[in-house]
């Protein structure tokens, strides 16, 4: 499905294609980054609020672009640690968005370390059995303008919590795309998307600070690797051979791991980077000491960092995490190798942070609310 809406998004643009456009309308070619400006530096919600541009210059930009193509529908905030951005976009499609805060010793929560959760599709097509996002299936992909709009939103939700100075406009440090639907799926406009946050005219966010996460598209990643920007790479592996990883990620049937671990080192050679693999644990499925084992020496062939995670109960799905012990025992294997990695006490289980459950759950409200 391709949805393609009215006018495009402002967020969508490069310096170079608004210059573009904006030529061909007569304009000099300072004026793409007085808008760009307008946009990015100083939040500008409306035309009318850039102040400097020409009545006839707004109303025409007004007309071909939609400066924001999202609408906030709901934040849910967990402890002051989480917040979750339900966001709607023009056809109604539903995506999420989360800041994860984890705050700095002796400083006030406005000045916590951002990271910046975002999604790449409507949906997933990928189908791993554990996950909320891909149990209704893939709807559509999202376009460049609708991944940057996310992180413009999270800049004005940051901006209204800690009203400061028009220079000190809030800003994040990192930014993952784990959130809704497989990112290296929707390759293209997901690239754009993070070289307009990257640009020094757009979000400014170094590319060492954005994590791409994939459930292993090989030529994907090998394309990754070719680019000339450095983001860094998760693999959401989650099962440590074929015999257990093709169970719950279909994904591993055309990308068994033969195929996906040269890939991961080529990418991790290119960039001179670790790669992180993610194992979420569910018990009796992925938990055992031998998943440990195998998963201590894919690890320590990459260099990777691994990231061990409790998987998050997903409503109307049958697994659960693993006891503590189990959990403590599966990373001592990973220790004892000297492997370096993370138990996540994963933050925000209480307003359902794992992808796709805030979604789901309001798609189904929807639906009852017009049964
Ligand atoms: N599609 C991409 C990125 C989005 S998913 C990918 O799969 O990598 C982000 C991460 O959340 C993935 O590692 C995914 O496996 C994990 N995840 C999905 N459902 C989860 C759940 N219920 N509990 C914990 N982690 C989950
Ligand atoms: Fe899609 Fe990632 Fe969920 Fe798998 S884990 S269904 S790839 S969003």
């Amino acid at each position: 499905m391709k949805f393609t809406p009215e006018k495009s998004p402002l967020t969508g643009e490069t310096l170079e294609s608004l210059t573009e456009k904006l030529r061909a309308q007569g304009e000099p070619a300072f004026r793409a980054k007085q808008i760009l400006d307008w946009l990015y530096k100083k939040r500008a919600r409306t035309w009318e609020d850039m102040t400097n541009l020409s009545k006839p210059l707004r109303q025409w930009l007004a007309d071909t672009f939609d400066l924001m193509p999202v609408t906030l529908v709901l934040n849910k905030q967990s402890e002051d640690v989480t917040d979750k951005l339900l966001l709607e976009l023009r056809d109604h499609s539903l995506i999420e968005t989360v800041i994860i805060r984890v705050p700095q010793e002796g400083v006030g929560v406005e000045h916590s370390r951002k990271t910046i959760c975002i999604s790449t599709q409507v949906g997933c097509a990928m189908g791993c059995v554990f996950c909320a996002s891909g149990l209704a299936g893939w709807k559509r992909d999202l376009s460049a303008g609708e991944i940057v709009a996310q992180l413009l939103q999270v800049c004005y939700r940051e901006d209204a919590r800690t009203p400061r100075a028009r220079m000190e406009l809030a800003s994040f440090d990192n930014i993952v795309v784990m959130g809704m639907g497989e990112p290296l799926a929707n390759y293209e406009p997901l690239l754009l998307a993070l070289r307009i946050a990257n640009a020094e005219w757009g979000l400014g966010v170094g590319a060492r600070r954005i994590t791409i996460s994939t459930s292993g598209l090989v030529p994907k990643i090998l394309q990754l690797a070719d680019e000339d920007i450095g983001f860094r790479l998760a693999i959401s592996l989650h099962g440590a051979t074929d015999e257990v990883r093709e169970k719950i990620m279909p994904i591993n049937k055309a990308f068994p791991l033969a195929k996906l671990i040269p890939a991961v080192r080529t990418f991790s050679e290119k960039h001179g980077r670790m790669v992180t693999l993610e194992f979420i644990l569910i018990d009796g499925i992925n938990d055992s000491l031998d998943q440990a084992m195998a998963l201590r020496d894919i690890a320590r062939d990459l260099h990777a960092h691994v990231n061990l995670i409790p998987y998050n109960t997903v409503e109307g799905l049958p697994w659960k995490r693993p006891s503590l012990t189990r959990q403590e025992r599966f990373a001592d294997i990973l220790r004892a190798a000297r492997i370096s990695v993370t138990l996540r006490r994963e933050k925000g289980h209480d307003i359902d942070a794992a992808c796709g459950q805030l979604r789901l759950k309001t798609e189904k409200e929807r639906e009852s609310a017009v049964a």
